[in-house]
């Protein structure tokens, strides 16, 4: 099958005018002017006409637990009140609703161009009821606050349901909800087996207060159900997580990593709060991992402006993401790109593209396989309107509507 459009951004050297794709099942077999490429033997030409073909976008931090919660929570007082409010709406919710929510969230998500998505659940068991329309990775949320006596049980729990699927990781919720030992045996799961990791870090102002000084709402709340608070009062969430991760390893290891390996598993969610000494600490360290901005619940919640310029000096690789809909409208990652945009209007679109396709591919080890449009990668491609007149970027992120055609796996 040839794909045929005005324009293809392949993410891999220059836009190609007039451009084609070939795809053979689920594969790209060629890729460049409509010219060269129609000379392959095909029983199927599709033209798209006056559009523009893309690499399909990969969201790279989200919930689709929680679709059926948009709009039911309006902006809180305090990241705390927050958690207090999403906490009242899922004691209303049945594990039918849950698998509804996850539905309509790929669903949702597959309209908005988004063809491959990193999606935490607190309910791994519900797996088995839902069939993917894209490519999915799922992270089993892990939160053993109320009962760290179960810490293992609940990880091999979760795996059990995991293996049933292709792609998977743990995702210890985050330092305030997850102890020191979920995190250190799902840092010893990924060596051993190759998974990936994600966990939310330094998101809120409350959870700087509540490491660093010991005070705040977060941390009043968290005491409140039981968690040992001893952590708390010395280090910042950045100095805890990476003492942990590190320690994962072995002892006499340095806080270096290997030349051949030079990201870790984690794929971190938010890293908004840093102090002066976190960015020092960050632009030593050799341990690089993954940053998931999510614009849109970051301007939802009034978070402290997020360090782009300074993370992405350090090397970082800097994804986007739309977290859940109990903080964000639409899981269309193009609005993603535009908020992006309104805050960091200095960034290049494409450099912006980049961080829905290129970037979050990385972040999922598929850097061979997903983000680009070139030979031997999967069949994951969208198309969007598109005039010869402005910037193919700039148009791309102005597109506000669902696409109009995707192909996912080679499945359109
Ligand atoms: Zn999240």
């Amino acid at each position: 099958m040839i794909i045929r459009a005005r324009i293809v951004a392949t993410m891999d050297g220059p836009p190609i005018d007039n451009g084609a794709v070939a795809v053979s099942e689920d594969r790209i077999v060629d890729v460049g002017k409509f010219a060269e490429i129609k000379t392959h033997k095909t029983d199927k030409v599709v033209d798209l006409g006056e559009q523009a073909l893309l690499p399909g976008l990969i969201n790279a931090h989200c919930h689709l637990d929680y679709t059926c919660l948009r709009a039911k929570i309006p902006p809180q007082k305090s990241f705390t009140d927050w958690i207090r409010s999403i906490n009242a709406e899922k004691a209303k919710l049945a594990p039918k609703d849950y698998v509804a929510s996850i539905n309509e969230g790929l669903a949702e998500a597959k309209r908005f161009g988004t063809t491959a998505i990193a999606n935490l659940t607190a309910f791994p068991e519900l797996i088995s009821q839902v069939q993917p329309p894209i490519r999915t990775w799922w992270f089993a949320e892990l939160i053993d606050i109320r009962a760290p006596e179960r810490t293992n049980e609940l990880i091999d729990s979760a795996i059990e349901a995991l293996k049933q699927t292709p792609r998977w990781g743990l995702a210890p919720h985050a330092l305030f909800t997850a102890s020191k030992d979920l995190f250190r045996r799902c840092e010893e799961i990924a060596q051993r087996e190759h998974i990936l990791l994600t966990t939310h870090l330094a998101e809120s102002r409350e959870e700087m207060e509540m490491f660093r000084d010991a005070s705040g709402p977060l941390y009043e709340f968290i005491k409140s159900i039981g968690r040992a608070m001893a952590d708390c009062g010395n280090e910042t969430p950045l100095g805890l997580f990476l003492d942990l991760i590190d320690s994962g390893r072995s002892p006499n290891r340095p806080r270096t990593i290997e030349v051949n390996r030079p990201y870790l598993s984690w794929i971190v969610a938010h890293l908004n709060e840093l102090t002066e000494s976190d960015f020092e600490i960050l632009e030593r360290s050799n341990s690089k991992f993954h940053v998931v901005h999510c614009p849109r619940s970051h301007n939802y919640f009034g978070h402290s402006p997020f360090a782009f310029d300074r993370l992405r000096s350090f090397g970082l690789n800097i994804c986007l993401g739309t977290d859940s809909l109990a903080s964000n409208e639409s899981l269309s990652l193009f609005a993603e790109m535009r908020a992006f945009q309104k805050n960091f209007p200095r960034v290049s679109p494409e450099e912006i593209f980049r961080m829905v396709t290129v970037n979050p591919a990385r972040a999922l080890r598929q850097q061979n396989a997903l983000g680009q449009i070139r030979t031997g990668f999967g069949a994951d491609l969208i198309a969007v309107p598109c005039s010869g007149s402005t910037d193919i970027f700039e148009q791309i992120l102005a597109c506000d509507a669902p696409v109009s055609w995707s192909m996912v796996n080679g499945n359109t």
